[in-house]
């Protein structure tokens, strides 16, 4: 029995940008996905918070290894940081 899964990565706002494919093994979930997470800068929400007139140096989006959505961080111009559970 193949015990394998395909999971798409992809942003949560828009046009659903895909930024990767895991092939997924196994049992996860004796990973703590809050120390083990992907960090993906999403051009595609920055360019939308900046077309809104917001001062954004990136967007990550976190992602656990199970490729659930875990938060969202805006990092602003200023350095400041504001995260979120899904979207801004
Ligand atoms: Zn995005």
């Amino acid at each position: 029995m193949e015990d394998k899964e395909i999971k798409d990565v992809r942003c949560p706002n828009g046009p659903q940008r895909l930024f990767l494919k895991l092939r997924i093994e196994g049992n996860q979930n004796l990973v703590n996905p809050e120390l083990n997470c992907m960090e993906l800068s999403c051009q595609d929400c920055a360019r939308t918070l900046r077309r809104e007139g917001y001062d954004i140096f990136r967007v990550l989006h976190r992602y656990a290894i199970n490729a659930e959505l875990i938060e969202t961080v805006v990092v602003w111009e200023n350095g400041k940081e504001t995260i979120s559970n899904g979207w801004v």
